[in-house]
């Protein structure tokens, strides 16, 4: 049995008060055909955010009613528009996050358990105010049957991915994982614990909402920084081995991890949003970390990004008829773009795409940074992150860009994609 945990967490800094408030509608559980409206409503919304791959839905008004917008491969589309009473549909949302109902609000964020053909989905709700009315923003946690794909799968080099298991390896050191919202930090991280020995090994997990079940890992869930902080702390002090924290971007968190990483002589994961590997590194150095705790502490720092995979029926297409190969050579500067129909192939009528010019899925590139001794002394030199990543470069890295430069070679991913998700080298 998987345990969900379903009380919502308030953030630490408490929601500001509204400044319009909104009257609940006094009819709730009064005109029982309305409520069963909405809640069709909402499930026909999740169910279909599930279903097309949503990563995030909005529920917001709309000048005639309520409006579902889902977030899919990056991208905003209408799912639905209905009038519909804004006010009742975001009181039902409340409901099913769990959050009060009746002004003053006090907890905004809430999660919303889901069951769909025989799956429980998670959905992080916030509610949002504005002038126009209440909005509602979800994002897709997980599902309870837990992405369990395995390192192998990931799609790495196979040299990132001897890296990143010689890392797991060690008895202790910072494992940092890099990458904007959506680039699948999780699931790396989610990977690699499933790869650590769990019955030789004693592993904690922090998250705001726990990803997915993993035997023989203890899940905490932190409301807020505050207590995410917490318990880093009190996993130090413990005899725990292995400890997965979400999201480092404050400084406590931070110094916490490469204390306990450095100090405390523990492995630690931890995912970060920051462009590219050498970006994570200079991370720590801009919070005024001291470049020795730095670079005791931290062991890998890998950079990634999921990019849509190209339909490969409509690339078929492309190339018969009579489109030039690629010519993107890798490792030059100013490349001479491709012509336009190679950088996204697609056909209007293509069965397998239905004329999106992509498939489900996308594809990891990544970048994989170890620590050595060189770049402990590129920090106490005060470099600069182009300089670390120009000597990570020289060193053998192969970056964000070359990888997805070589994906979008062998048709896989559009050009377009590759200039517009990895950064510049
Ligand atoms: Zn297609």
């Amino acid at each position: 049995m998987e345990h969900i945990r379903r009380e919502p967490k308030a953030p630490s800094q408490s929601p500001a008060p509204r400044q319009l408030g909104f009257t609940v509608p006094d009819r709730i559980n009064h005109n029982p055909e309305v409520e069963i409206n909405e809640v069709a409503f909402l499930n026909r919304a999740l169910k279909e955010a599930i279903t097309q791959g949503a990563t995030y839905v909005h529920i917001e008004p709309a000048d005639d009613g309520v409006a579902v917008r889902f977030r899919i491969n990056g991208e905003y589309q209408e799912f639905v528009r209905e009038a519909r009473d804004v006010a009742a549909v975001m009181t039902r949302l409340r409901v099913l996050a769990g959050l009060p109902v009746v002004a003053p609000f006090g907890q905004e964020w809430g999660v919303i358990e889901f069951q769909s053909e025989g799956k429980t989905h998670l959905f992080g709700t916030q509610m949002l105010s504005s002038v126009s009315g209440e909005k509602a923003v979800l994002q897709v946690l997980r599902e309870t049957h837990m992405d369990s794909r395995r390192l192998n799968d990931l799609g790495m080099l196979d040299g990132q991915l001897a890296t990143l298991k010689s890392a797991l390896e060690q008895r202790s050191g910072l494992i940092v994982l890099c990458g904007p919202p959506g680039s699948g930090l999780e699931t790396t991280a989610y990977a690699s614990l499933l790869r650590i020995d769990r019955q030789a090994r004693s592993v904690a997990t922090i998250e705001l909402v726990a990803r997915g079940h993993v035997p023989g890992v203890h899940q905490m869930e932190a409301g807020d920084v505050d207590e995410k902080n917490a318990m880093l702390r009190a996993v130090m002090r413990t005899d725990t081995d292995v400890v997965y924290v979400r999201d480092l971007t404050g400084v406590e968190s931070a110094a916490l991890a490469l204390s306990a990483a450095s100090e405390h002589n523990k492995l630690v994961i931890a995912t970060l949003y920051s462009s590219c590997a050498a970006a994570g590194l200079m991370h720590f150095v801009k919070l005024g970390i001291e470049p020795w705790l730095v670079g005791t502490g931290i062991a890998l720092i890998q950079a990634q990004r999921l990019l849509p995979r190209l339909c490969p029926e409509c690339r078929k297409n492309a190339l018969d008829l009579g489109a030039p190969p690629d010519e993107q050579p890798a490792g030059k500067k100013k490349k001479k773009r491709p012509p336009e129909h190679l950088m996204s192939p697609r056909a209007s009528e293509c069965d397998k795409c239905d004329g999106l010019g992509y498939t489900d899925g996308k594809i990891l590139v990544c970048e994989s940074m170890p620590f050595s001794g060189h770049m402990q002394q590129w920090l106490i030199e005060k470099a600069s992150e182009s300089e670390v990543q120009a000597a990570a470069v020289q060193q053998g890295m192969t970056t964000l860009r070359s990888m997805a430069l070589s994906l979008a070679r062998e048709g896989v991913i559009s050009i377009d994609e590759v200039y517009l998700h990895t950064p510049p080298e």
